[in-house]
């Protein structure tokens, strides 16, 4: 299977390129030229197997130039039950609210307790085996521009792997003191985190700004350097998402929820649009997905653009309790606008360019259809978020963070609008005890708030009964390592300093 840039028709790569580069030349993305189609049969094997055999069947079909060795290698050493707390890395649990059932699938049981894990934990063993095949001697230097949960997964999944070094920028507001605290405390030589003086878009720019700069990537070539990106525009980031669709289908088939071939809805808490575009692609290889429902916060730019077809970035930014969807620019659009436009590069390429000159494009009648016909978007507020928080754990003694309950309160929405009762996925992206402080409020509003982000881990804790996740509980008592704010039109000179290349 090759690869081609949403931007360049004619830039065309293998899968162990796509990874190894990140992002194509001319600033487009990589995506697969074909989609394997998976029939009843294939199902029906899937049906039988584990997480870890259902990953090296998707993986295997996708990564055509990657041997079975190699790939069972990766997964294998990827989702361990050390690693996710249980033999299936990607459960779902069964709950209610108002008489509605949620299937609800935990994302969160990795390393960092955020569904980053189920793609960075197996990033870096793509990767290394990607740059062997292409670049084989050269070492991989990951820029990371997150807002909380990317930053963390990616230095724990990358940490003291040989032949890279990686370095993460993160908005010095825009993330949550326990994801501040999990990114300083990060231990291994290879690491390095910086916070930067703008938001989570500004991070993104900068870091897309470095990759793209000549004289930056000469002065990496000239070290035995590359640039690789572990931020979800990486196609080894989102083949990893395609499969816990796939997977959570089989449990829900093997759970008596629904029969083989029944339709699902898939409710996705959405920021730069990898998570719910893993679950399109899931379906154009045959997963029965009816609906996919698009839940924002308060940067409700995707819900603006799924019901009028105009992408606008010239808003308000809002800083809000769900900072992991505070996001203005969702990058993975591109792809589907991509494969929407009927693979047009030149299409894409020219929204791309009206996003960047103008901050907004609209797309055309017929990409508006098809968007209406499958996709769904919705938003809510941090006080309806809170509410939700709070009324799931009342009525089921649920306990779920603050990203989740954004995509349970747009559930509730769309259910509310359409009357369609089709049993839906509701991914879960984050531990409740990674926003703590908003959850807590949620959950005993009258209580008072303790002062450190452990006091409140462990007023939660008291309240709900809900574990606390071991990582997050062993970050106690780790002192802080890095400390550094950089202005955003310094970030260049940051990394080419912390590289030594100055
Ligand atoms: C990253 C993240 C999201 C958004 O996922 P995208 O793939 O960027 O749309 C939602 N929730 C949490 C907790 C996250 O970390």
């Amino acid at each position: 299977m090759l690869y081609n840039s949403t931007q360049n028709a004619a830039e065309v790569v293998s899968s162990a390129q796509a990874i190894a580069q990140g992002i194509s030349k001319d600033g487009g993305l990589f995506v697969p030229q074909e989609f394997p189609k998976y029939d009843e049969n294939t199902f029906k094997a899937l049906l039988k197997t584990d997480y870890k055999g259902r990953a090296k069947k998707v993986f295997s079909d996708y990564l055509t130039d990657f041997t079975e060795e190699e790939i069972n290698d990766c997964v294998e050493k990827a989702y361990t039950s050390a690693k996710f707390g249980g033999e299936n890395p990607a459960p779902l649990t069964f709950c209610n609210l108002d008489g509605k059932a949620l299937n609800i699938l935990e994302l969160w049981h990795g390393p960092t307790c955020a569904f980053k894990d189920m793609a960075l934990q197996i990033l870096p063993h793509l990767l290394t085996k990607s740059l062997k095949k292409t670049y084989d001697g050269k070492d991989a230097v990951i820029l990371v521009a997150t807002s909380g949960d990317t930053g963390k997964a990616a230095l724990e999944g990358f940490k003291d792997v040989d032949h890279t070094k990686i370095l993460v920028f993160y908005p010095v507001d825009g993330v949550s003191p326990m994801q501040k605290h999990q990114m300083n405390t990060q231990e291994g030589a290879n690491v390095n985190v910086c916070a930067i003086k703008g938001n989570f878009d500004d991070a993104q720019t900068g870091v897309k700004r470095i990759f793209t700069t000549p004289e930056v990537s000469e002065k990496l070539a000239e070290n035995n350097m590359l640039f690789s990106s572990a931020n979800s525009i990486n196609w080894g980031r989102l083949l990893p998402q395609i499969v816990y669709y796939i997977s959570a289908y089989c449990d829900m088939v093997n759970s008596g929820k629904i029969a083989l071939g029944d339709k699902i809805n898939v409710v996705v808490p959405t920021g730069n649009f990898g998570n719910i575009l893993a679950s399109y692609y899931a379906s154009l290889m045959g997963l029965p997905i009816n609906k996919f429902i698009c839940a924002s916060n308060s940067n409700n730019v995707l819900t603006d653009f799924i019901r009028t077809g105009v992408y606008d970035k010239n808003r308000n930014f809002y800083t809000t309790i769900s900072p992991s969807m505070d996001i203005l620019v969702s990058s993975n659009l591109e792809r589907l606008l991509y494969k929407l436009s009927g693979n047009s590069d030149e299409t894409t390429r020219d929204w791309m360019n009206k996003l960047k000159s103008e901050g907004k494009y609209e797309v055309t009648d017929e990409v508006k259809a098809v968007i209406k016909d499958k996709f769904f978007g919705g938003y809510c507020d941090d006080v309806q978020t809170k509410a939700t928080i709070s009324k799931l754990f009342e009525q089921d003694n649920y306990l779920c963070d603050t990203h989740t309950a954004v995509a349970v309160n747009v559930y509730e929405q769309y259910v509310n609008e359409t009357g369609d009762n089709t049993p839906a996925v509701i991914a879960s992206t984050a531990s409740p005890y990674k926003f703590s402080k908003a959850v807590l409020q949620a959950v005993a509003p009258e209580a008072e708030l303790p002062e450190t982000e452990f006091e409140m881990v462990d007023k939660l804790n008291e309240i709900t009964g809900t574990a606390v996740p071991a990582p997050l509980a062993g970050l106690k008592n780790k002192t802080s390592r890095f400390s550094d704010v950089t202005e955003v039109d310094k970030m260049q000179d940051y990394v080419l300093k912390a590289l030594g290349l100055e």
